[in-house]
């Protein structure tokens, strides 16, 4: 077998251009599924929500008093009125107001006819059915008005939103029960290896426990996916070969770890020239050099490492923003900060770093960052321990301790 060429003078794609590649080769996925609100958590609108009524349906008082109508009041003066019944959250009282007259009002009630201001109660005295409002009365104040925030045929929500908690609550709140939804995207993945053994059994001699695919599973954790654990796959090129094949036809998104370098045992690349095509293999980034991604017929994939932490880093900054425009969703960006940090840092010129680090605020609220501690591709505890990546730029050296860097913390993404 012959050797391909050194894979450091190879082009390394820039993480960024690998990116703008796959987001220019996808689209998202077509169906869509009508959802009742109490399923719909975690889902991608397909389409927008507009309002059925105005909000706040009715006008309503946001205190408990009296609501009066004014008209021909001088309120710079103390002044007494008659109270003639009650305005209760969800029993309105159901004649008109006339001029000088009031009701007791309670927060959420209905405002009568004719009511044109609350006046709280702890500003009033009340002697039997005479309510006596004190000098300098503020009026037409605390009247929540009907569509105030929102009206009739409103944009409530826009397609491509990942419906929150919040937003169940703010659409029922709307009298909203049904949303469409893009469908799931259905994924699979495995992880290659002969030297691999399915955590829960014994380690076979030389061997490694598949740690790839339990991170996969809970990183593909998210109610717009529908995932699929293939298994594990020794590095049998027919065998791959054939799965590969056998998967495309069924899932939108393939994803496998290992056997993706350019080891007498990696054979992904090539199965993949064989059966599909690859639009790039390798990227400038650290770690998780190779990365394959390309498409067997209509199905999209990609073929990431196998060292566990460039499964991590290259599914979080190549894999994971592909998925989401697959599902529909709006483009997000991972938020960056400039953080100072504490530890010295190792770094040889070539690829983007994404190194582990521990970012902490400080009580002035600045970031501080330290080194998660070792940074080997195969170490997991330190990603572990870590809760950003320190990212330094390609052609970046080592950096002594107190320069300011450009931390990515793990779980905040931002409008793009
Ligand atoms: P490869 O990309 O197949 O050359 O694998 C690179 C390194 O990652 C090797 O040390 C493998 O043993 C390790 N590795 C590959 N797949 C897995 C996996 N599923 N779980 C844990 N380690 C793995
Ligand atoms: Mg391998």
């Amino acid at each position: 077998m012959t050797h391909r060429c050194d894979s450091k003078t190879q082009h390394l794609l820039p993480i960024e251009q690998a990116n703008a590649k796959i987001r220019n080769q996808l689209q998202a996925v077509t169906g869509n599924e009508k959802l009742s609100l109490n399923t719909a958590l975690g889902r991608t609108l397909q389409k927008p929500v507009f309002a059925r009524y105005h909000y706040p349906f009715n006008n309503v008082s946001s205190m408990d008093g009296y609501a009066l109508n004014t008209q021909g009041i001088n309120p710079i003066q103390p002044f007494q009125l008659m109270c003639c019944g009650t305005s209760w959250a969800g029993k309105p009282y159901q004649k008109a107001l006339t001029p000088g007259q009031c009701i007791r009002i309670f927060t959420g009630a209905v405002l009568p006819q004719g009511a044109d201001s609350i006046i709280i109660q702890e500003l009033v005295s009340v002697q039997n059915d005479t309510i006596n409002f004190p000098a300098n009365s503020t009026l037409h104040d605390n009247i929540r008005c009907s569509g105030e925030d929102y009206k009739k045929g409103d944009l409530l929500l826009p397609a491509h939103k990942k419906l929150t908690a919040v937003d169940l609550g703010f659409l029922a709140s709307a009298g909203i029960y049904e949303v469409t939804v893009y469908r799931q995207v259905n994924i699979a993945f495995f992880s290659t290896g002969d030297e691999l053994t399915t955590v829960g059994q014994p380690l076979a001699n030389g061997n490694v426990f598949d740690s790839n695919r339990h991170a996969l599973n809970g990183l593909l954790n998210d109610p717009c996916y529908n995932c699929t654990d293939l298994g594990r796959y020794a590095d049998h090129y027919e065998l791959l070969k054939k799965t590969l094949q056998d998967a495309a036809n069924q899932y939108d998104v393939l994803i496998t770890t290992g056997g993706a370098s350019v080891g007498d045992a990696d054979f992904i690349k090539d199965i993949m020239d064989e059966i599909g095509q690859i639009n790039f293999w390798k990227i400038a980034m650290k770690p998780g050099k190779p990365l394959a991604f390309g498409h067997i017929s209509s199905t999209v994939f990609f073929g990431l490492p196998g060292n566990p932490v460039s499964v991590i880093a290259t599914f979080q900054q190549i894999v994971e923003p592909a998925l989401k425009q697959l599902a529909g969703l709006s483009a997000t960006k991972r938020l960056r900060l400039k953080a100072q940090c504490l530890t010295d840092l190792k770094k040889t010129p070539g690829r983007k770093d994404f190194q582990r680090g521990i970012l902490k605020q400080k009580n002035n609220g600045d970031f501080t960052v330290i080194s998660a501690g070792q940074q080997g591709s195969h170490i997991l505890s330190s990603i572990s321990a870590a809760n950003c990546y320190i990212i330094l730029d390609a052609q970046s050296q080592s950096l002594p301790a107190g320069q300011w860097v450009t931390v990515e913390p793990f779980t905040c993404f931002i409008a793009e």
